[in-house]
């Protein structure tokens, strides 16, 4: 069974609560007040130091027997909620931390240099489920699920489909009215998190006969009837749980419907850009985290008489990755500080996870290399690295999906 050190939390909830959100950035500025794109308020690098430390201390040593059972322990998932991780950008009142959407990306990169699984559990939770919710839902549902989502309920983002994908508004999960409820039949596939879930945040269409304008979007709990009806086997990310669910008949009060009827295509594309820098974010973290394992190693094996790191055929290489994972670094938090600034962020935010997940698999790639043989074995950790970064390519957006935006956006801005 997991053996869960119990290392004393470096801050909880209610310590993530005070000041936070609130101040200026609190490094040097120039003469315009602007800073540069690493430089981070005092609230988000304190966020930076405790997710490291947790992650290194209490999240390491699960690891091997987390990738083994593809299971996440329930008192680590207990953690997370105590560390204030699992309601970032919830209001204080609400038991959330009230902190900002950089500091849930700041978190979500140090978990991933350690384990992606749990990286991917807090990063949908919070910028795809969390914000779905704190965005378009009333003050009635903030209050009956953002506290309980802060605290230790998980909720799962439903969108995709068996024949829905890349296409994700050719969904065929139903919504019938019935005069106080709506009546949910379909069902959905690769849902993250939903084996751990009590609450589902569904995405079905209301009215066919309008196409994608009758998708709409619905808070459910698991206890009106959702069935867990596979957990996949998969490559990577094998502690995060990627099931099937099935609505047969589940009975949804109209008090849960999230924003308007029709308007959940508006709010899935919403979401998911912002959700996108969050991929973003857990690739820059896969990429730092397999070259943090590699390079000390460069410095330790001796060939011909010399450390392997001294030889130029090795530097160009770290080097190379070096300045890569700088990039994706860059793109991902501008993207970050551009939504917190409220500007549209879909380009961006395309940008910033079709680089994050390109260099993500050749950081990984290259440290198996560096380190040969013993780099191949499950022991040094970084094989895990090179399956788990293989998923950035395709959730939240395909590889070529993003580029479909990047392409669209241009072609706009030319014909405009
Ligand atoms: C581990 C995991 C976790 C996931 N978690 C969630 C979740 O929590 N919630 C959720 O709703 N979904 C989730 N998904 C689903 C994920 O978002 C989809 O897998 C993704 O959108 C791709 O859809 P697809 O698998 O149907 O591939 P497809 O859409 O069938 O794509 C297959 C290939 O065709 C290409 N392609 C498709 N259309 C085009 C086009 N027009 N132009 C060029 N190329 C194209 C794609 O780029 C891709 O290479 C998850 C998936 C996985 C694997």
């Amino acid at each position: 069974m997991f053996a869960l050190s119990r290392v004393p939390l470096l801050f909880s909830a209610r310590a993530l609560t005070t000041n936070v959100g609130r101040r200026p950035f609190s490094s040097a500025t120039n003469s315009n007040g602007l800073n540069s794109l690493s430089t981070f308020t005092e609230d988000e690098q304190i966020m930076r130091e405790s997710v490291a430390t947790f992650a290194k201390e209490v999240i390491k040593p699960l690891v091997p027997e987390m990738e083994e059972t593809e299971q996440m322990p329930k008192e680590l998932l207990q953690q997370l909620f105590e560390m204030g991780l699992m309601g970032i950008e919830t209001s204080a009142e609400l038991g959330g931390s009230e902190m900002s959407f950089t500091s849930a990306l700041i978190a979500i990169e140090e978990l991933a240099k350690v384990d992606p699984s749990v990286s991917a559990l807090v990063d949908i939770h919070n910028t795809l489920s969390g914000t779905c919710l704190q965005r378009y839902g009333n003050e009635d549902l903030h209050k009956r699920y953002l506290s309980k989502m802060a605290t230790g309920s998980i909720a799962s983002f439903c969108l995709s489909e068996a024949g829905a994908g890349s296409d994700a508004f050719s969904l065929q999960t139903k919504a019938e009215d019935k005069g106080d409820h709506y009546l949910l039949n379909g069902s959905k596939m690769w849902i993250s998190n939903s084996g751990e879930a009590d609450f589902f945040i569904v995405f079905a269409n209301a009215d066919p006969s309008k196409g994608y304008k009758g998708i709409s979007c619905f808070m459910v709990e698991k206890e009106w009837g959702v069935q867990i009806a596979k957990k996949e086997k998969k490559l990577g990310l094998r502690a995060s749980s990627t099931c099937v669910l099935n609505f047969d008949d589940v009975r949804v009060p109209k008090e849960n419907v999230i924003g308007e009827i029709g308007q959940g295509y508006k709010y899935s594309i919403d979401i998911l850009n912002e959700g996108r820098i969050g991929i973003a974010a857990q690739m820059l973290g896969v990429a730092q985290g397999a070259f943090d394992l590699a390079v000390p190693y460069l410095f330790e094996r001796k060939q011909f008489g010399k450390h392997i790191g001294t030889f130029q055929g090795m530097q160009y290489q770290y080097a190379q990755i070096a300045a890569e994972i700088e990039t994706a670094r860059l793109v991902t938090y501008n993207a970050a500080r551009m939504r917190e600034e409220g500007r549209n962020i879909m380009h961006e935010a395309a940008i910033a996870k079709l680089i994050a997940c390109q260099v993500a698999e050749r950081s990984a790639s290259k440290a198996i290399e560096w380190m040969g043989g013993i780099g191949f074995t499950r022991e040094a950790g970084v094989e895990k690295f090179y399956r788990d970064a293989k998923i950035g390519s395709i959730y939240e957006g395909t590889s070529n999906m993003m580029l479909q935006t990047i392409a669209k956006n241009i072609s706009n801005n030319i014909s405009r």
